[in-house]
């Protein structure tokens, strides 16, 4: 068997060494028939039929996740399951039956087809994403018509080694990576994808290695062939020489000893050589997730993205009442115990949509998203900071605002925020009268104008995701642009620079809470550049902490003043990679 490598985009982290689990490609390749007249009403009981088994096998799925499932998951399948709804797919095929007297998997596929060519016609990325939903539910269809079920690796009575089984498929809905977890799977491969699509995020909150966007793999790879999974770098290896299978299980064997020996870092407190206190939090999605945060020895909540507790509410199209909300953000209070808990406002739009909005806009990530909408949506603003404030009666909560870009943003958001307590005052409510109120910095206009944002607020948090994102014009989901998304482009670097500093200089506290606060690479350059404090996800608070334990402050500081006048973005890498070995 030869072995050869294959690249695409990194996903998530880690080595995998396993079999390869092929899943059969789409299953739209169905047998064509024409059914007599007098059956063309049987024909169409059993499309319905067939629908209505997928609805109760989604619902299924859902009720039966367990307790510590990712969030997303509950929003994919309700995505299913609103699909499957759509008259689109549970009527029109059923006109074709009768209208053409296909049978029901060729009505179906046909009106697939369909949709699936006025998909290609828009060039929007989230659209496109869409469209692979729906071939995924319509797939189930026909396998519950053509009686196919997915095969799913079994662990029964296979030994350890044999169980190690990598997924490789065009594409895994998330609903099906659940089925996966329950199984041996140690890793996944896909044809298609991005950085941000929802199988990766399901992935890298499931911590399994992983890589997308690998184009060819799912025709290239065969059952079966042994298969390495370098999530690090996005590289597939298939039948690797026994001399290559030995480096990588080396590779996975120092990974886990350095798990291990993370691990005892729990209970260090987060200081520098030179004795600075480093703030090291967690962004969670949900209250659930506090046990996690905790657990890695978080020291509050630095970034609690609500628009979770507003997403994937299954049968529920509605908002999430006021109740409701305190509820939540009351139990993420008391789960910390006494650590602050920063709640962001709404952050919906873009790669997050609302089940209840209608998502009209060319480019979503341009349009009405975060606090553009929630100010074009004051009812619904003002139930969340009501709740918000209700639960700072409970424990420390400081609030976020994403997506500020100007002033008269930041005053309309104080300005709801204070009928809010003055209605709650007025009922005779306990809340923090002095809740701090702070800003995402993550458009670039926010970063280039500081002043506006330090006279308003009492802290600052970049939200890195997005400010590469705007500042390099690369829409986050799109993985034709994956390459180009950078954390170390000068522009970028510049800007958490300047707002780090200006914090500094006007005695506002600053944080970063994007993806960059959680990768250790970039720790002793954020260090250098003075932050001081990060919050990031869970699972990588530890090894960004070693890298703390390891810092010296003033030479740091140094060396990254020198890195902020490199022009060339070779030559900055270079010297990144200098001063992570400081
Ligand atoms: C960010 O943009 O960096 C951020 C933390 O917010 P989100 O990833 O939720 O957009
Ligand atoms: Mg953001």
């Amino acid at each position: 068997m030869a072995s050869f490598t294959l690249h695409g985009i990194p996903v998530s982290r880690g080595i995998a060494i396993g079999r390869a689990h092929l899943l059969t490609p789409a299953a739209l390749d169905v047998t064509h028939y024409l059914i007599g007249q007098e059956l063309v009403e049987a024909e169409v009981l059993r499309l319905q039929q067939a629908i209505e088994a997928v609805r109760t096998e989604l619902k299924t799925l859902w009720r039966d996740l367990p307790k510590d499932a990712p969030t997303e998951l509950r929003a994919f399948i309700d995505v299913h399951v609103m699909i499957l709804a759509d008259p689109l797919l549970s009527e029109a095929p059923l006109e074709i039956i009768r209208t053409r007297h296909y049978n029901a998997e060729w009505a179906l596929v046909t009106q697939i087809d369909e949709l699936s060519a006025q998909f290609d016609e828009i060039e929007d990325v989230y659209l496109r994403e869409r469209k692979a939903d729906i071939l995924q539910v319509a797939e189930r269809v026909i396998k519950v018509l053509t009686g196919s079920a997915q095969q799913m690796p079994k662990v029964v009575g296979i030994d350890e080694i044999e169980a190690q089984m990598v997924v490789v498929a065009h594409d895994i809905s998330p609903a099906d990576m659940l089925q996966f977890r329950e199984s041996a799977f140690v890793g996944f491969v896909t044809d298609v994808g991005g950085q941000n699509s929802h199988t990766a995020i399901v992935a890298r909150s499931l911590d399994i290695p992983a890589a997308v966007g690998m184009s060819q793999a799912s025709s290239l790879i065969e059952q079966d062939d042994w298969l390495i999974i370098d999530g690090d770098a996005g590289v597939v290896i298939a039948n690797p020489s026994p001399l290559v299978l030995a480096q990588y299980r080396e590779r996975q064997q120092e990974k886990q000893r350095i798990r291990k020996k993370l691990n005892k870092l729990k209970k260090t407190r987060a200081i520098t050589r030179d004795g600075t206190f480093i703030t090291l939090e967690a962004n969670i999605e949900l209250p659930a997730d506090c046990a996690m945060a905790l657990e890695a020895g978080a020291v509050g909540i630095g970034l609690f993205r609500s628009e979770f507790l507003f997403m994937g509410r299954g049968d529920q199209n509605r908002l999430p009442s006021e109740n409701e909300q305190f509820e939540q953000y009351k139990r993420a209070v008391i789960a910390m115990k006494g650590r602050p808990v920063t709640i962001r406002t709404l952050d919906i739009g873009a790669d997050k949509p609302l089940d209840v909005l209608e998502h009209t806009a060319l480019n979503p990530a341009l349009g009405m998203r975060a606090i553009r909408y929630c100010l074009a949506e004051p009812l619904m603003f003002l139930t969340q900071l009501r709740a918000i404030l209700r639960a700072s009666g409970f424990g420390p909560i400081k609030l976020l605002i994403p997506m500020l870009a100007h002033a008269f943003e930041i005053d309309q958001t104080l300005a709801m925020l204070e009928q809010a307590k003055a209605q709650l005052r007025e009922e005779k409510v306990l809340f923090d009268e002095e809740l701090e109120v702070g800003a995402m910095i993550e458009v670039p206009a926010a970063a280039l104008s500081l002043p506006m944002f330090l006279k308003r607020l009492d802290f600052l948090s970049i939200g890195t995701n997005d400010l590469i994102q705007y500042t390099l014009a690369i829409d986050r989901v799109d993985y034709e642009v994956a390459h180009l998304y950078n954390p170390l482009h000068p522009a970028v670097l510049q800007l958490i620079a300047m707002t780090i500093e200006a914090g500094k200089k006007a005695g506002i506290p600053v944080a970063v809470c994007g993806e960059m606060a959680g990768d250790a690479k970039f720790t002793k350059l954020l260090l250098g550049m003075g932050l001081r404090e990060f919050s990031m996800h869970p699972s990588q608070l530890l090894a960004v902490k070693q890298e703390i334990l390891n810092s010296d402050l003033p030479l740091l500081t140094a060396q990254t003043r020198k890195i902020l006048r490199i022009a060339e973005p070779a030559v900055i890498i270079q010297a990144v990679q200098q001063l992570q070995a400081m």
